[in-house]
């Protein structure tokens, strides 16, 4: 029997993972992750926490059926030719993905490594370049390719292998113990839980899902990131004659999208993929920014989602939507710096979901939100949050104020703000800018850049 190295990615679980089955199916095998120094190095409190625990789960599952996993210090391009050669490997089996800096390292490993390497995609519900237009290329809309999407048959492997394990000749895994905070809520038994809590809710998630006080998704996002559940799994709970599942399958497609538009175009964290809004003249400003990271604006729904993001590593999608909308539009502030701040302090922090959605809000993106779409916070606020609960329990400053008041504090006058216990400019900040002039300033500034 030939030896197969394992190496996991964003793909901590050992069910339901195509490749792993695959591997342990023909070879005995060497599970291994490769601690790349970026993982900790990008990642802001909440995600690295959220990423060790994940790889501490997958590590106790694979020694529950009597393995190890070898934990080794990157980066890969390094140390991997190495380990390959000195415990005799003779394959490679991997999950790919879509981001430049993987793709640059397997391209890399490729030519680097002798051993045979074995690629899947496990982490999609298809992979890149399998759901294409009749011209052979990616469709720039979300509706055809959604359409193309759902009619691929999408099967899940179900091969249950007991491994023949071999042990690695390198572990500095203990090191790293010390920052794992204990919580059983992690690894594929608590996607699990999530899928199956959400699964009694999703016929209401159309309605739900857009109201943040509510827990009306289904909190799978990360899980699906460091892929300690694959969508193919999820997919296969859900049954399309069902509205709400429908809706939430729909969402699943987004996900492959943005990351097959990723796949086909590398420069999407860093160029605008529309070229006509590549020269927007954003605003420098790092007071704003930093007003806006922490939940200062002075707007009470945008500080809400800023505050609950920094709190707790994870926001509600419409108040991402609102909050990004913000910085881009009313801040005039580069989406690039606002990507770059999610993407370290979200659980879910994704290369090809951040950018996509940050380029669908900024309006630069493929099938975006129309340029003159701006979006009001105070509307916004009274539509999806209208009897204040959300903003109440991230800005608890405004605790007293009442519903309809909630969402604006400046437009009401100073002897009925104080009865609430609010004293604009020291309790809670007055806004930063004001709606309409904002809104003005943002359309004449991506109209020059479009001309
Ligand atoms: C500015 C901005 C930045 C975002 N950054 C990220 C990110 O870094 N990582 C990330 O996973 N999602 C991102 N999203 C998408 C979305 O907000 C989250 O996926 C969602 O809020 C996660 O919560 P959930 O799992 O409960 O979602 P659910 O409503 O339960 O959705 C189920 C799954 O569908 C996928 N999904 C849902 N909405 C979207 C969407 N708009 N685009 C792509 N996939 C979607 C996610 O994988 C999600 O877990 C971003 C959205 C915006 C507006």
């Amino acid at each position: 029997m030939t030896t197969a190295l394992f190496w996991f990615r964003k793909d901590l679980r050992i069910k339901n993972n195509h490749a792993w089955v695959k591997a342990c199916e023909t070879h005995r095998v060497l599970p291994v992750f490769v601690l790349e120094p970026q993982i900790i190095s990008n990642a802001g409190l909440h995600r690295r926490n959220q990423f060790f625990l994940n790889l501490s789960a997958l590590a106790e599952e694979i020694q529950s059926i009597g393995g190890r996993l070898n934990v080794i210090h990157g980066p890969a391009s390094d140390v991997l030719p190495r380990y390959v050669r000195e415990n005799n490997i003779d394959c490679l089996y991997f999950n790919a993905d879509t981001t430049p800096f993987s793709r640059q390292r397997d391209e890399f490993l490729s030519n680097e490594i002798s051993a045979q390497t074995h690629i899947f995609w496990g982490g999609l519900v298809h992979p890149p370049e399998t759901v294409l237009t009749q011209k052979g290329e990616i469709s720039k809309v979300f509706t055809p390719f959604y359409k193309k999407w759902v009619t691929i048959p999408a099967p899940l492997s179900l091969q249950n292998v007991q491994p023949v394990f071999v042990s690695g000749r390198e572990n500095d895994w203990e090191i790293e113990q010390d920052l794992i905070p204990s919580s059983s809520d992690v690894g594929h038994r608590g996607a699990k839980e999530r899928l199956e809590r959400f699964l009694k809710v999703a016929d209401d998630y159309q309605e739900s899902r857009n109201i943040p006080s509510v827990e009306g998704t289904s909190f799978l996002s990360s899980d699906l990131h460091f892929g300690t559940i694959g969508p193919r799994e999820i997919l296969h709970r859900l049954s399309p004659n069902r509205e709400g599942h429908r809706q939430f399958i729909r969402q699943l497609a987004w996900r492959d999208w943005y990351a097959h538009l990723l796949y086909a175009n590398q420069e999407i964290p860093l160029k605008a993929a529309n070229r006509s809004y590549e020269n927007i003249q954003w605003r420098d400003d790092s007071e704003d920014l930093e007003n806006w990271e922490k939940g200062r604006t002075g707007y009470p729904i945008v500080d809400a989602g800023m505050r609950q993001l920094s709190a707790t590593g994870w926001m509600h999608n419409r108040v991402r939507m609102i909050t990004a909308s913000f910085l881009v539009k009313h801040l005039l502030i580069d989406w690039r710096k606002g990507e770059r701040y999610f993407r370290r302090t979200l659980i879910d922090g994704d290369v090809a979901q951040n950018c996509g959605n940050w380029q669908w809000v900024a309006g630069t993106g493929f099938d975006a939100a129309p340029y003159f779409r701006v979006f009001n916070p105070v509307l916004q606020s009274k539509k999806f949050d209208p009897s204040g609960r959300y903003i109440r329990r991230w800005v608890p400053e405004l605790e007293g104020m009442s519903n309809s008041a909630i969402h604006s504090p400046w437009e009401y006058d100073e002897a009925t703000l104080r009865k609430h216990g609010v004293a604009l400019g020291e309790t809670y900040p007055f806004p930063m800018v004001n709606h309409a002039e904002a809104r003005d300033r943002a359309l004449a500034t991506y109209k020059k850049a479009r001309e």
